[in-house]
């Protein structure tokens, strides 16, 4: 195995723990929000507008996040036998029927604490029809008002000036009175440039961590390790002076690993052999989180760089949350993120990514529940192969209803696939 172990918790990152401490922060701030009456919003994470909420003062809550956090807690198998007890299809969307037996368990949150009701639900529809049957589900148990924002899909792969006006107008006709009513505050625009400004901080930051993986050996792995470096900016804590310092000891890390020379730091321990580099498309599973990150590490192989960490938005072609068009950027922001591209845009990008961080080949993880993911992945596969003339692999599973783990079977393909890898290598080398 090309890597060595870390022996305990203590050698966790400085950045690391800042996050944990952060998260724990904020979800003590909800548990205490029925006492301090500090107003909540439930919203998901692709292209959110967490800068607006912050400049009222409210606190997100994000229902996937808890999903996930479910599932590598051990706990959405039961919450998802729970709401299939109460008629929810096999086929719906896993992170709906977590939340929902998680709420019907007593709505206990990932630290343990009671999440508190929403005041507001802020449903930004961006390219999954399954969000807003989610809130549907939502409304009627909590009676709780909706602002749905719709958010076009990027057909032809721009956003056009119209676009853009249709999603501010709705900011400012429909979200920002809404926000206006729940808080007892007066928008305020100043307040909402500050913010942005250190969102795009923070953007900087991330961005810069995420390309480290250019470089031979990868000192990250921008997967596995990327769904952690995402997590602040994709959640509660954009525009926060938070995430700014959390991005800003990350990327330290990350150049005095650059420095060294090292690899990845996995739960295995640091990777000392890079043999495979590969991209990723399409979320992990959480269930087996672990499980299937060794499976990689086992075998040498580095993702340099996957789509998933785009998945809350895409920063990386250039997008930087703008103070000086406030509400024009939230905007760009919503209708930028991945899964609301259209498919030659994906493959557009993933090619690039093969091509830009001297990849072996790409994979694809198909996860059961995510039609936003996986609708044209096999497309996806047979274009960025003939583009990139690199192999492509494709495994499937679940995010978090771990009957659709088979570990042996995603093993399976993965060794056959790694082979494939290997054989290439060694043609490449004598031909
Ligand atoms: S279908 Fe996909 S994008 Fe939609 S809620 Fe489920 S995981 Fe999220």
């Amino acid at each position: 195995m090309a890597s060595q172990p870390r022996t305990d918790d203590t050698s966790k990152d400085r950045s690391q723990l800042r996050q944990k401490e952060m998260m724990a922060r904020h979800f003590d701030r909800l548990a205490d929000a029925p006492d301090t009456g500090e107003k909540v919003v439930y919203t998901f994470v692709p292209g959110n507008l967490t800068e607006l909420l912050l400049a009222f003062d409210v606190l997100p809550v994000l229902p996937e996040i808890n999903a996930l956090q479910a599932g590598m807690r051990g706990k959405s198998k039961d919450y998802i036998a729970l709401a299939e007890k109460l008629g929810h299809s096999e086929d719906v969307c896993t992170y709906v029927k977590s939340d929902i037996g998680m709420l019907k368990s007593g709505n206990v949150g990932p630290t343990g604490k009671r999440l508190p009701n929403p005041d507001l639900l802020l449903l930004s529809y961006t390219g999954c029809f399954t969000f807003m049957k989610w809130f549907e589900l939502l409304r009627e148990e909590y009676h709780s008002p909706v602002v749905m924002l719709h958010v076009p899909y990027q057909g032809d792969g721009k956003i056009t000036d119209s676009m853009r006006q249709y999603v501010v107008e709705q900011i400012k006709r429909k979200l920002i009175p809404a926000l206006e009513k729940i808080t007892g505050k007066a928008y305020d625009e100043d307040r909402l440039r500050q913010i942005l400004t250190l969102s795009a901080r923070a953007e900087d930051d991330l961005v810069w961590v995420l390309q480290s993986a250019r470089h031979k050996p990868s000192p990250i792995d921008a997967y596995f390790g990327g769904v952690y470096y995402i997590g602040p900016i994709f959640t509660s804590f954009r525009g926060t002076r938070d995430a700014v310092l959390y991005y800003e000891e990350l990327r330290a890390e990350i150049e005095e690993r650059l420095r060294c020379g090292a690899g990845p730091v996995t739960p295995e321990g640091e990777m000392t052999q890079e043999k495979y580099r590969v991209v990723v498309e399409g979320p992990p599973n959480w269930t087996s989180f672990r499980q299937f990150w060794k499976m990689f590490v086992d075998e040498g192989a580095v993702v340099v760089a996957s789509t998933y960490t785009k998945v809350g938005g895409v920063y990386d072609l250039g997008f930087r949350h703008d103070p000086s068009r406030p509400l024009e950027t939230l905007a760009d922001y919503c209708l930028g993120c991945y899964t609301n591209l259209n498919l030659p845009t994906r493959v557009e990008m993933i090619s690039r990514y093969v091509r830009e961080y001297s990849a072996d080949g790409f994979l694809i993880n198909s996860v059961k529940s995510c039609n936003s993911f996986s609708a044209g992945q096999l497309h996806i596969l047979r274009e960025v192969e003939s583009r990139v003339g690199k192999p492509g692999g494709f495994i499937e599973s679940d995010l978090v209803d771990p009957r659709y783990f088979s570990a042996a079977n995603i093993k399976n393909r993965l060794e056959s696939y790694f082979q494939m890898l290997e054989q290439k290598k060694a043609g490449a080398g004598t031909a």
